[in-house]
Order: structure tokens, then C-alpha cells, then sequence
């Protein structure tokens, strides 16, 4: 199977990013008045999984669709991951920026010094750059919270 890409709805951003801290190409529709349908259609011109709470979305040839009930984030992720057969791989984790869902690059590590709080600087051993929104990414406590949170929930 090809790697999936995803696409959600509005309702689901907080599992949107999540899925793209594991590496998955995850996008998020963001807030806005765009209907049900539109959304559709983008997933479908992308090639994307539509991700959706409303299970009242009239289903679109060519574009995989699941219905997300579940409340909690972790059985939102384990519902998508179970769907696919995908088996998250941790080596991807935190290779795409959470806000925008690019690809992150490295950052050359004597500017990237200069853009972040002298206590990273003491700590940071790598740094990565968001190509598309410019966010610095370094290694260090947030990376290791978020691992443990991915370790609670049982990835
Ligand atoms: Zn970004």
C-alpha cells in the first residue's frame, strides 16, 4: 500500500497533528465556513484519507473515508492506525512540523543558536528547521514529552 496521506476535518485537528508528529502526511482544514463536500474534494484532488466526526458526510468515488467517534485522542490515533493496518514507526516521529505538516529540515546549528532561549541553547543537541512556516524544532523536553505521551498511550 502506497503511504497513506491525510486529510481533516476541522473537528480533528488535535489528531491532524498528531498523526503528522508520527510522520504521517497529515493535513487539517482549519476553521472557516467551507462545506462538507469541498472538503471532500480536496482530500480527493490530494489523494487523501478524509478524516471525519460527522458520519452524516455522504460518501465521494474515490475517496477512503473514516468516521472518527471516538473522543479520546489516543483511540482516535489507534482507531486511524488499526483502519489502515499501519504500525507507527518511531524513527518518523517528529520528521514533519506539527502546525503545517511540512517536512522538516535541518537547521544549521550556529543559526539556529541564535533564534531560540539561552536555556535550549545549553540543552539542544539538533536542530530542525519548517521549511514552509519557519518554526525551529530542537531535540530535548518537548520531543521526550511527547515520546512519553506516545509511550502512555501505547505506541
Ligand atoms: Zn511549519
Amino acid at each position: 500500500m502506497a503511504e497513506p496521506k491525510f486529510f481533516a476535518d476541522c473537528m480533528l485537528g488535535k489528531l491532524a497533528k498528531w498523526l503528522a508528529l508520527m510522520g504521517y502526511d497529515s493535513r487539517f482544514a482549519g476553521a472557516g465556513e467551507r462545506g462538507d463536500l469541498e472538503l471532500v474534494g480536496e482530500a480527493k484532488k490530494e489523494g487523501r484519507i478524509f478524516l471525519t466526526r460527522d458520519g452524516k458526510i455522504p460518501d465521494v468515488r474515490g475517496v477512503r473515508k473514516i468516521v472518527i467517534k471516538e473522543k479520546r485522542l489516543e483511540e482516535q490515533l489507534r482507531r486511524v492506525l488499526r483502519e489502515l493496518g499501519l504500525k507507527p514507526d518511531r524513527r518518523r516521529f517528529f520528521t514533519r512540523c506539527a502546525a503545517c505538516n511540512a517536512v522538516l529540515e535541518p537547521a544549521p546549528r550556529e543559526e539556529a543558536l541564535k533564534a531560540v532561549p539561552p536555556r535550549v541553547r545549553e540543552h539542544a543537541v539538533e536542530f530542525f528547521r519548517c521549511p514552509a512556516c519557519a518554526r525551529l524544532y530542537w531535540s530535548g523536553t518537548h520531543v521526550e514529552n511527547t515520546l512519553k505521551k506516545m509511550e502512555q498511550m501505547g505506541f
